[in-house]
């Protein structure tokens, strides 16, 4: 789950990380009155989005006038943003961050992310802050300093004090370096996060180190035991789709073809999508909807599916291993009778009890289309979405 700066600024100041002074605004005239409330000539207003590269795509404006933060914000709020982190449809703004701006002397560049190979935390920073970190690392990857923690004994000062060092700290700043690192590795492992990005983290005209941006991304199966960062949510962040199926413990990723998956398992998940792309398909989704594919189970997945217009066809491939087929043909037809589609449903069921599956699924009297193996399944439901459909293969109202 990720959340907004203003919201991963707040965490990390709690764990000692310096932060400019700000606040939230939910409409232009309110940032202007927060921006009069903090006093100071110059203040740096921010659209909250759950996305970087706000600077460049006109989401940070500078201002100097009561009249600056209204023009800028009033540009903002009800807007998408698009940066070339969100995709062409961008991600609206609700909220913005009114800071007092700070004179910057250089800026750093500061990541905390897990390191697979290496199985620890791993700290990344450069002196060449201000830029992307995939651009730091394609124009200036002399400039990248990584560091490993050991997990035993979390992130030592010895450490972070070499860190600074290596990014040319000046030796009067290091403690408040080591003090944000500190911060960092402690909110990262203690909230259960995956990634802490500050970029930049600056060092100010008067010798203060500063996050100035701030990103926290967090493990969303931790999530239960911080209540407090759950409920940071920001719903309308999230492509909705993705919201409906976590809100109904679905595991669903909404992609841009037009073939439905509802799938047990996320490894069969991922098979049928290459067979589908492999069958000349493009899959609308992936959807893993669990062990137990209960009817219940079979018709939310149904009803998430299809609220995707751009889905054209739908292909359902079970793999039943301690689960039945007979039970899940049960929760097909079910949810195809409580809801009833209109687009071509392919089924494939393979695993304990098929043929009673099968059974089940001719004699209900609705069109859907069988097929034995998960390479027929594809073919059928590619075939399916080419052909102009005989109107009496497609899902009516029964
Ligand atoms: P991002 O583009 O989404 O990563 O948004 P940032 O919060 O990083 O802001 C973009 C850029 O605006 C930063 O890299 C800074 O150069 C600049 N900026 C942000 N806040 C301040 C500030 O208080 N003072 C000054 N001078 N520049 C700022
Ligand atoms: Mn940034």
């Amino acid at each position: 789950m990720d959340i907004h700066e203003y919201q991963a600024k707040e965490v990390l100041s709690n764990f000692g990380v310096a932060i400019p002074q700000g606040a939230l605004a939910y409409s232009p005239e309110q940032a202007a009155y927060r921006a009069r409330e903090m006093g100071g000539d110059k203040w740096i207003v921010k659209a909250q989005v759950h996305a970087g590269g706000r600077g460049k795509a006109g989401g940070v404006k500078l201002c100097s006038s009561d009249s600056e933060i209204l023009e800028a914000t009033n540009n903002m709020f009800g807007q998408r943003l698009v940066t070339h982190q969100t995709g062409p449809e961008g991600k609206g703004i609700y909220r913005v961050y009114v800071e007092a701006a700070v004179p910057i002397d250089r800026e750093i560049y500061l990541g905390l992310v897990l390191d697979r190979s290496s199985q620890r935390v791993m700290i990344v920073a450069s002196s060449e802050g201000g830029m992307e970190i995939e651009e730091i690392s394609e124009s200036r990857p002399d400039s990248i300093v990584r560091s490993t923690v050991e997990p035993a004994v979390g992130l030592q000062d010895f450490q972070a004090r070499e860190i600074a060092f290596a990014l040319g700290v000046e030796p009067a700043l290091t403690q408040q370096m080591v003090r944000t690192l500190q911060g960092c590795y402690r909110a990262f492992t203690e909230l259960d996060a995956t990634m802490v990005e500050i970029n930049p983290l600056v060092v100010t005209g008067d010798n203060r180190v500063l996050a100035l941006d701030a990103k926290m991304t967090f493990d969303d199966n931790a999530l239960f035991r911080h209540p407090n960062i759950a409920e940071l949510r920001d719903k309308s962040q999230e492509d909705p789709r993705e919201s409906r199926a976590s809100d109904r413990g679905l595991s669903y990723v909404g992609l841009d073809g037009n073939i439905g998956c509802i799938v047990n398992g996320a490894g069969l998940a991922m098979a049928t999508m290459d067979t589908i792309k492999l069958a000349g398909g493009e899959p609308a989704n992936f959807l893993d909807i669990g062990g137990g594919a209960t009817p219940e189970r079979v018709a939310k997945a149904f009803r998430l599916v299809t609220s995707d217009t751009n889905v054209q066809a739908i292909l359902v491939n079970i793999f039943a291993g301690i689960n039945r087929c007979d039970w899940v043909a049960e929760g097909v037809v079910q949810a195809l009778r409580e809801n009833p589609v209109e687009v071509p449903v392919v089924v494939r069921l393979a695993g304990t009890n098929v043929e009673e599956g099968q059974k089940i699924l001719a004699q209900s009297g609705l069109p859907l289309i069988r097929a034995t193996t998960l390479n027929e399944a594809a073919e059928r439901v590619v075939a399916a979405w080419n052909s102009d459909l005989d109107q009496n293969t497609k899902m009516r109202a029964v």
